[in-house]
């Protein structure tokens, strides 16, 4: 018999059965719990983006409800999960070695079961490649791992072959259990997948299509954390600007925020990530309204030159971009605006990356992330013949940084003795006497800080700055900006 090979719409027609595989595989765990006296241990380890890390949470949640405990080694785990990346050539290696370490897991504990999932096992081609050489790995399934994850551990557990499934864009199952990592902050995915096919990015292929999730289940969702003490909610999606398109109702991102903030409490929310030519000024208009709506806009910009925007098939211009970052700032002066940058795209010469450094100065965004462009199997950039050479890659990348980080500096210095309003999320991991958080436009603070502020907002006096932190101390002075 040969390993089984499926699609979601042969496994359940809905591709919302999880609920009942839950109860099964349950039965089979309190089975084996009474035989070992002990609970069963779940590992997972989560590579790549917070849309990974959100869907993590749901992996978790869902093993937890099938009868699973948490442990922080896979050598204590009757299930291993590995949630994995596809963005680069570079995160895929990573996520295989991580796997091929688990042989020897196997070798001591024939019973576990590991399990492979995530972007990087939606590829046809990593399925055959973990299906040929790593024959310890029992079932592979794509980015749709945590809507499927009670189906196929039951056939797996009730004796089943090894199983691979390719995700086929099947409903995503709700009221599926979350646990999540912090109570005071949370994921909060709105849609999954991305129509825009960026010509570098390989999520389209791996995630499918765009689905967004119904507006009544994410505002339950967002009240629920809310009644639960979270203080701080990030609306997940590759592109949460065209949420609800899917939908056909008209209901859009601009009334989920304008929704969201009108559920009563103490609460931030932000979003990401979102695509410059979705970014309507009714959104804008949205987050402006809202005393919920964190002062931040993160609006990748990934190139200053309209040639190379044309070759990312971006779908917007130049000027489109500068229209929409003058609107942001004319309906919300406070907001920090960060973006990000992809240097070294095949065809880019010196006049389009000085494009890019001329539109850097001229918005001035408080903080970019800067890639240098690498070729990702699977996407027309990677087979485009005008690739940029390697050094050339590096001198604008160390140009960019050098640009932004004295830009980021300038802007920082501003705060300096203001007080800002900071959520803390913990002490720093090199110096456990200073506790950081975020402010409103997601700037990083650092203050001598202690247990109890974990979670809970704190004003803090800005009597440093840098072009990556701010620094200071607690104090009772109310915050320039409360939100
Ligand atoms: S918008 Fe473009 S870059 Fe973002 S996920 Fe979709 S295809 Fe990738």
């Amino acid at each position: 018999m040969s390993d089984t090979r499926e699609t979601r719409g042969e496994l359940v027609g809905d591709g919302c059965g999880q609920q009942h595989y839950i109860s099964l595989v349950s039965e089979i765990i309190s089975q084996q719990t009474a035989e070992a006296g002990r609970l069963p241990g779940v590992y997972i380890m989560t590579f790549g983006c917070q849309q990974n890390e959100a869907d993590s949470e749901r992996l978790a949640g869902v093993a937890e409800a099938m009868g699973y405990v948490m442990v922080d080694r896979p050598e204590e785990a009757s299930l291993i999960i590995a949630n994995t990346c596809a963005v680069r050539e570079h995160a895929e290696q990573k996520a295989l070695s991580h796997i091929g370490r688990l042989k020897h897991i196997k070798k001591e504990n024939p019973a576990a079961v590991i399990v492979a999932c995530g972007c990087m096992t939606a590829q046809e081609h990593r399925q055959n490649e973990l299906k040929q050489r790593y024959p310890y790995v029992d079932i592979v399934l794509g980015s749709s791992g945590w809507q499927r994850l009670p189906e196929l551990l039951y056939r797996r557990l009730s004796g089943e072959r090894r199983l691979f499934c390719l995700d086929d864009g099947g409903a995503v199952p709700e009221n599926l259990p979350v646990r999540r990592e912090f109570s005071y902050k949370a994921w909060l995915p709105v849609m999954y997948g991305c129509d825009n096919y960026c010509s570098y990015c390989i999520v389209p292929y791996v995630r499918g299509r765009e689905q967004s999730r119904r507006p009544e289940d994410i505002l339950a969702e967002a009240r629920e954390l809310v009644g639960n003490g979270c203080r701080d909610i990030t609306l997940l999606g590759q592109n949460v600007n065209s949420y609800g398109r899917d939908l056909g109702t008209g209901y859009d991102f601009a009334q989920l925020i304008s929704d969201i903030s009108a559920i009563e409490g103490d609460f931030r929310l932000r979003f990401m990530t979102s695509h410059p030519k979705d970014a309507t000024r009714r959104l804008v208009d949205a987050l402006a309204k809202s005393d919920k709506a964190a002062r931040h806009f993160h609006l990748p910009l990934q190139s200053g030159s309209d040639k190379i925007l044309k070759a990312m098939n971006r779908r917007y211009n130049r000027a489109n971009y500068l229209d929409t970052v003058a609107y942001i700032r004319e309906r919300m002066p406070d907001i920090a605006l960060t973006s990000d940058i992809i240097v070294g795209f095949p065809g880019e010469t010196d006049e389009d990356f000085e494009d890019t450094l001329d539109i850097i100065r001229r918005v001035r965004f408080d903080m970019i992330f800067s890639f240098v462009f690498s070729p990702r199997r699977g996407t027309p950039a990677a087979d485009m013949d005008n690739q940029v050479p390697g050094e050339v890659k590096t001198q604008r990348y160390l140009a960019l940084v050098e640009l932004q980080n004295a830009i980021s500096e300038e802007i920082n210095k501003r705060f300096q003795g203001s007080v800002v309003r900071v959520l803390c999320d913990g002490p720093s991991k090199t110096d456990k006497s200073m506790y950081g958080g975020r402010t409103s436009g997601n700037k990083i603070v650092y203050y001598p800080g202690e247990q109890a502020d974990i979670g809970n907002f704190v004003n803090v006096k800005v009597e440093r700055t840098e072009a990556f932190a701010l620094y200071g101390t607690k104090t009772g002075e109310p915050a320039a900006d409360n939100r």
